[in-house]
């Protein structure tokens, strides 16, 4: 496998928290660098267009309330296999049926406030790192 960049972001709930580094530690140890990093607030309007293939979920507002709601962290991360190896680290979408040493069993509040996101796919990483990054700002 060759090496693969995904994007992820550190969750509202978990800023609030100060619970970046830890998130960081969780993924370095995991094998991944981050190779760009940002902190920001999302307006509802940008949270809805991240969220676009969302639209016709029931969560959809309440998801992008909650994104937008305070300060996340963007980031792209590097490393052989990264998008499986992220979602590994990141664990089951909902806190209660993620395995152990996960970050969403040890962090996540619930379902909908999880503490981090990360990309599904290469195709849906490589709109979401162009979404939040310029190409100068990927630092590998
Ligand atoms: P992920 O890829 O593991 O993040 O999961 P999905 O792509 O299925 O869902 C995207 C995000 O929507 C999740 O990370 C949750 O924050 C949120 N979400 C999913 N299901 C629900 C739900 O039933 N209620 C609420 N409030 N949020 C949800």
């Amino acid at each position: 496998m060759a090496l693969q960049r995904t994007f992820s972001i550190i969750k509202p709930d978990a800023t609030e928290r100060n619970l970046t580094g830890a998130i960081n530690a969780k993924l370095e140890g995991a094998g991944l660098r981050i190779v760009a990093q940002k902190r920001l607030h999302l307006t509802k309007a940008q949270a809805e267009k991240f969220y676009e293939v969302h639209r016709e979920r029931p969560f959809y507002d309440e998801l992008t309330s909650f994104m937008s709601s305070g300060p996340i962290v963007a980031q792209v991360l590097e490393g052989e296999d990264a998008i499986a190896k992220n979602r590994e680290v990141m664990g089951a979408t909902n806190p209660a049926e993620a395995a152990e040493g996960t970050i969403r069993k040890e962090f996540a509040r619930s379902l909908g406030e999880n503490s981090v996101h990360g990309s599904d796919a290469a195709e849906t990483a490589a709109v979401e790192i162009a979404y939040f990054f310029s190409g100068l700002e990927l630092v590998g």
